[in-house]
Parts: C-alpha cells; structure tokens; sequence
C-alpha cells in the first residue's frame, strides 16, 4: 500500500499479528522510502462459522479457547511465538475458507492436531490424548505405536 506520508508507491510489512480475539491481523508496516511506519488493520468480511459440539450444541467460535488449548498443550515445548500465531492463523483461516456455517469440534480438533503434529510431536500426544480420551494404557499404547515410538515408559 501507499505511504500515506510520502507517497511512496510501496511499504514492507514488518511484523503481523492476530488481535481482537483472532479476527482481525495487525500489520506494522515501514516505508521503502522515508522510513515511516504506520499501523494498519485487516478484518475478514466473512462471519466464522459456528462450533458444533460433541453433544449436538453450537457455540460461536472462540479464539481463546483455541489458544488456550493448544497453549496447555505446547507447554514447554521449543516452539516460538511467531510459529504459535502461524498455526493459530492457519486453523482460523482453515475455518474461515470452508464457507459453512457450521464446522464440527471434530473437524476442528483435528486440524489442531494436524498443527500440533508439525509443531512439537509431544504437544501432539498431550493434545490427541485428551482429545481421543484414551480408556486404558492399551489404546494409548496402540496410538504412539502408530506414530512409530516405543512407549518404553508405559511397559
Ligand atoms: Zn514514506
């Protein structure tokens, strides 16, 4: 976009990040030419599609509950907070590009997992842990043999 203080017909983006609950991206931009940088604000025009959960009820889309949830499970994990926002960024505009009005809280959880599982693989265990509910160690067992460990501390 233009530089709104000299005209310049281009400015770099230098940081990007979700405020507002993840509906809105804040870019901090700087001018090519003299330097300046300004503050701009991108909203989607698109409404986020409604959360049905496991028990048949909807509930709006809650940002912070995704953030939450992924933040209890990449807890002290080597990750930086630019790949968390990347993946949070990722999973809502996944969301937003189906165009339903409704999405599953299964479909959701696992695109999570799906982003969990590039991000950290023990964040991925804790998270598929919870979400799967495993009942006994044997079904736990048979999920990190699929993802090809040895569950040595489970013996
Ligand atoms: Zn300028």
């Amino acid at each position: 976009m233009f530089c709104p203080f000299c005209q310049a017909p281009d400015t770099r983006v230098i940081d990007s990040r979700l405020v507002a609950d993840g509906s809105q991206v804040r870019r901090r931009r700087e001018c090519i030419e003299c330097k300046e940088r300004l503050t701009t604000y991108e909203v989607a025009e698109l409404l986020m599609p409604k959360i049905i959960k496991r028990n048949g009820t909807r509930e709006p889309f809650y940002d912070e509950k995704l953030r939450a949830g992924m933040m209890r499970a990449l807890e002290k994990c080597p990750i930086t907070a630019e790949m968390f926002e990347v993946s949070i960024l990722k999973i809502i505009q996944r969301l937003r590009s189906t165009g339903e009005r409704e999405v599953s809280s299964k479909l959701l959880g696992e695109w999570v997992m799906a982003e969990l599982q590039a991000l950290d693989l023990i964040a991925y265990i804790r998270f598929a842990s919870v979400y799967w509910d495993f009942k006994d160690i044997q079904t736990f067992k048979e999920f990190l043999d699929q993802l090809q460990l040895s569950p040595h501390s489970a013996d």
